[in-house]
């Protein structure tokens, strides 16, 4: 995976900052409580949510299952319409590829559709090593690269900015990067539209390549899917001369009967509409309309490692909608930077441990990120039970082990041996309500979650011998 992220502190200690942060926290309160409302809105408008999403779970866990026979499926399909398929083992090998495919049409520019396998990869960061400029040109995204700042959500990656910062970006940074924001800016969001709207139009005509991602790749006829709200996505898609999309192999469905679930479920959960407004669809190549060249990149990436996971597995039926972000509690203080990555919220606390593994310290806190509420789990339109992952990454954690990680095993350990013998326990319980006067109230040096609770007193006499005496 990409090391984009790379020196960011452990979740714990980048939380704990960005928590200090008022404005952030006033930013991302207001926002996520916004959709969140918005979108249990709109799936109560369908009776049948239950079974789509119970119809979403099994067809991505049935094509999982079979994803190699899918994979290769599709790679016919998009073949025998006219587009060439590369194979990405991991993020260094789809950057290669793509910016050897990028030099090939003697291109220095290109348009990006929003995509999360890109920035995954860090493809703009590797392009920008060749030489090669890379437009963001989603509003958000745009808002982050004007800004040098990082994505903080999957489905709004400026959440973390208000109108009035957004304003100063584009005012200070525009004309770096091409036309410069009209004159007297306003932070009304009609102006600060129009002035993205000028700004990437020179972008769109000119650009000769396009990058794009996509939601879905349609098995049986090799046709690629991308979701999006502002038209932005259409003309990267259709504009340039040659179209490169870099897709995670697990964005696969076999038919197209699957697909209808899907566009059901995404609109509704990730923007609450019920319907985008901007659904594109290609199938290779087309004489004489849109691109005359495609290529497919299927990056793998730590992905192949999380199937074989079979706890794990179940986060890669993540259609990426980012429902579970906006109602999750620690999300909504901490913000998406603290998680380190490209995929933050629950989804990022265990996708990112599996597809990066968990050696580096930020990684190894993602699973502890959570307070397990379940809020995630209920709203995720494919039935990610978010939760079970999570405490399955922490055993894992432990298992590798740290000093504390020892300590719990230790005393796990030594209950499970008093559990095992009665007696022993009974006579140990014994002595802990004669010697009760002398333990202390608190546990000494565990941190701040014990200092900030007391041990419960012990009673003077052992429920054991209090039964005994009284049960009759
Ligand atoms: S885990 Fe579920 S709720 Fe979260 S982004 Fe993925 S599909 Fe949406």
């Amino acid at each position: 995976m990409s090391g984009t992220f790379v020196g960011m502190p452990a979740f714990p200690k980048a939380a704990r900052d960005a928590v200090r942060d008022t404005t952030l926290r006033g930013n991302l309160r207001h926002a996520t409580h916004t959709i969140r409302d918005k979108r249990a809105k709109a799936v109560a408008e369908l009776d049948d949510w239950q079974q789509l999403r119970e119809a979403g779970k099994r067809i991505k866990d049935l094509t999982l299952r079979h994803l190699d026979r899918h994979l290769l499926r599709l790679e016919e399909s998009v073949t025998a319409a006219g587009g060439t398929v590369h194979w990405a083992a991991d993020a260094a090998e789809a950057n290669r590829i793509v910016g050897d495919l990028v030099k090939a049409t003697g291109e220095t520019e290109v348009v990006k559709v929003k995509s999360m396998a890109t920035q995954e990869i860090g493809l703009n960061e590797a392009l920008a090593a060749e030489g090669i400029h890379a437009y963001e040109t989603d509003l958000a995204e745009l808002i982050v690269q004007l800004g040098d700042d990082r994505p903080s959500h999957i489905l709004v990656p400026a959440i973390h900015r208000n109108r009035a910062e957004i304003r100063a970006i584009f005012r200070d940074r525009m004309a770096g990067w091409g036309r410069p924001a009209p004159e007297g800016l306003t932070d009304n969001p009609a102006d600060l539209a129009e002035a993205a709207r000028l700004h990437l139009r020179e972008k769109f005509l000119r650009a000769k390549v396009g990058i794009s991602g996509a939601n879905f790749m349609v098995a049986e006829t090799g046709t690629l899917v991308v979701f999006e709200s502002e038209g932005n996505g259409r003309m990267c898609l259709t504009l340039p001369e040659t179209l490169i999309s870099v897709v995670g192999i697990e964005k696969t469905v076999p038919t197209w009967q699957d697909l209808e679930v899907f566009l059901q479920t995404l609109p509704r959960s990730s923007t609450a509409e019920r319907m985008n407004p901007y659904t594109s669809m290609w199938t290779g190549t087309a004489d004489g309309d849109g691109p005359q060249t495609f290529h497919l990149v299927l990056l793998d990436n730590g992905r192949t490692d999380a199937l074989a996971d079979d706890v794990g597995r179940q986060a890669l039926r993540c259609i990426r909608c980012s429902a579970c972000l906006n109602v999750c509690p620690v999300y909504e203080r901490a913000g998406g930077h603290a998680y380190g990555s490209v995929y933050p919220g629950p989804i990022g606390a265990i996708l990112t441990p599996q597809l990066r593994g968990t050696t580096s310290e930020i990684d190894a806190s993602l699973p502890y990120a959570s307070s397990l509420c379940g809020a995630c789990y209920e709203v995720c339109p494919v039935a990610i039970d978010i939760p079970e992952v999570l405490v399955h990454l922490r055993e894992k954690v432990a298992d590798r082990g740290g000093p504390g990680h020892r300590l719990e095993k230790a005393a796990m350990k030594a209950a499970t041996w008093a559990m095992d013998h009665p007696g022993a326990m009974a006579a140990g319980e014994r002595a802990a309500s004669r010697t009760r006067a002398l333990h202390p109230r608190r546990p000494p040096g565990a941190g701040a979650w014990t200092d900030s609770r007391d041990l419960p007193e012990l009673p003077a006499e052992p429920f054991r011998d209090w039964w005994r005496k009284n049960r009759t």
